[in-house]
């Protein structure tokens, strides 16, 4: 494998400036690392290489030009198949979009190309967003590129695993209940929600729009800073997204954080909490001293209840956005209906896993008339006294950490018969989208069998420098991220 496909995006860049390089050999050499090692990873569904190649031929040009390059230009980077870009599968690593190629470009598609940014291809995740480990693919599963005979993850499990074996330099997931967090965590790579609206999310196949936000992956926090620079801001075909001005992250990254309030979350750091994982966060709250920030116990009394509004939430809301996937204008359709009512209940029945139609039905009978109080809205309420104890927790913290997961990654099929284990996963990151606050996981270790671990920071909304920030200064105190799974 060519040796630069290890560093970072930042210096992957410079190669590139430095004429030492060029993009097209840098893209080439990425996707002959996929095809000489994805068959073992299953992070790719699909690859999108004239796209790519195309792209980094006007990197090239511009070069030869002696012009000044955009932000991130000819740094290979993977797409979570459930965003649309021009010709490519999205398939949402569903049955019944199996042969559905985007008509469009999602936003940040767009932005990704006008930021000449190779897109090699379209990474596997559970389908439609729905699960913790990646196994929920109606294709194929992930493996976690430091032990293939665990999970990598979920939902985004091919956006993590593809960046942390080096196939690509960075990625896109989506994050509904901690799927770009979580699966970071596992991969041993940093993982980015931003504040709910600070992405657009056009053109991202919807799971539950209250929740859903894009965000990077990558293997330093500078890189990860930098991508979503270049995604985010303001987009008028997304309602949600706000209107404010788009920060240039990585200009923060070397502020002082002494006198910095970090929160420990008091419920994330006892029950149920694996010995390994523990010692990593008392670790991190050693580092963050020395840095001279100051140590403050939190408490999110509802937190316990993360997990139970959001099922609740998320599944009301799938049961809506995924009514449209009806046979009629989208990918599958049953062959054999013998009436129009037979076509939406076969092409449904056919066409989604078991874990989506769990969704499905849990969603469709919180909001159905007579329970609608008793649980949709109980769990809106619930929501917001959630989002108040992250408003009392920030007045006496500047930011908040815990773990990422209480565990690390599991074997395959250890929890696959067990939805509610699976679902418990989510506990410390949950919380965060029910509050619309960003939140990041970076490398903090591994465990006794030489599995990552990671450390979740959560801050403010749109205090994004100021989580980048805390993150870098700890990730630089340490030597995790330079650490990269054998594969
Ligand atoms: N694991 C959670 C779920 O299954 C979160 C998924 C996500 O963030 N997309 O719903």
């Amino acid at each position: 494998m060519n040796e630069l496909l290890r560093k970072p995006a930042t210096e992957q860049a410079k190669a590139l400036k430095n004429k030492e390089i060029s993009a097209v050999e840098l893209t080439q050499a990425a996707l002959k690392r996929i095809k000489e090692i994805d068959e073992k990873l299953g992070a790719f569904n699909s690859l999108t290489e004239e796209t790519a190649l195309e792209t980094a031929k006007k990197v090239d040009e511009k070069i030869a030009r002696g012009e000044e390059l955009p932000l991130l230009a000819g740094i290979p980077l993977a797409l979570k198949d459930n965003m649309n870009l021009v010709g490519s599968k999205t398939t949402a690593s569903s049955k019944i979009l199996e042969n559905f190629v985007s008509p469009f470009n999602a936003t940040i598609s767009q932005k990704l190309l006008d930021n000449l940014v190779p897109i090699l291809g379209k990474a596997n995740l559970d389908e439609f967003a729905m699960g913790s480990s990646n196994e929920n693919s109606a294709f194929k599963k992930v493996h976690n590129p430091w032990d293939l005979n665990k999970v990598p993850g979920g939902s985004s499990g091919g956006s993590a695993a593809s960046v942390a074996s080096c196939e690509v330099t960075l990625s896109l997931g989506s994050d509904t209940g901690g799927s770009i967090r979580l699966p970071a965590s596992f991969c041993g790579i940093v993982g980015m929600k931003p504040t709910y609206g600070r992405v657009s999310r056009y053109g991202l196949i919807a799971f539950a729009s209250s929740l859903d936000q894009i965000g990077p992956f990558a293997r330093t926090v500078e890189d990860a800073a930098n991508l979503l620079e270049v995604i985010s801001g303001h987009d008028p075909k997304d309602s949600t997204s706000l209107n404010l001005p788009v920060e240039h992250y990585a200009s923060s990254l070397n502020n002082d954080i002494k006198g910095l309030r970090v929160g420990v979350i008091k419920e994330l750091m006892s029950e149920g909490l694996s010995e390994d994982v523990q010692k990593a966060v008392e670790n991190a709250i050693e580092c963050y001293k020395k840095l001279g920030a100051e140590i403050v116990e939190i408490s999110l009394p509802n937190l316990k209840h993360s997990i139970g509004i959001y099922y609740i939430l998320a599944t009301a809301e799938c049961s809506s956005n995924l009514a449209r996937f009806d046979g009629v204008r989208y990918g599958y359709r049953t062959p054999d209906a013998k009436n129009l009512l037979e076509m939406y209940t076969k092409t449904r029945a056919e066409g989604f896993g078991p874990e989506v139609k769990r969704r499905i039905m849990l969603g469709t009978y919180a909001l159905s008339s007579g329970y609608y109080d008793a649980y949709y809205k109980k769990a809106q309420q619930m929501r917001a006294l959630v989002t108040q104890d992250f408003v009392e927790a920030f007045k006496k913290a500047d930011v908040l950490i815990s773990p990422t997961c209480p565990n690390t990654a599991f074997e395959l099929g250890a929890k696959s018969n067990d939805p509610l284990a699976m679902y418990l996963t989510d506990i410390a990151t949950i919380s965060a989208n029910l509050a619309g606050i960003p939140g990041l996981s970076v490398p903090a270790g591994f465990d006794r069998d030489g599995m990552p671990i990671g450390l979740q920071i959560l801050a403010p909304q749109l205090q994004e420098a100021k989580l980048f920030n805390a993150a870098h200064k700890f990730e630089r105190v340490n030597d995790y991220y330079t650490k990269l799974a054998n594969i």
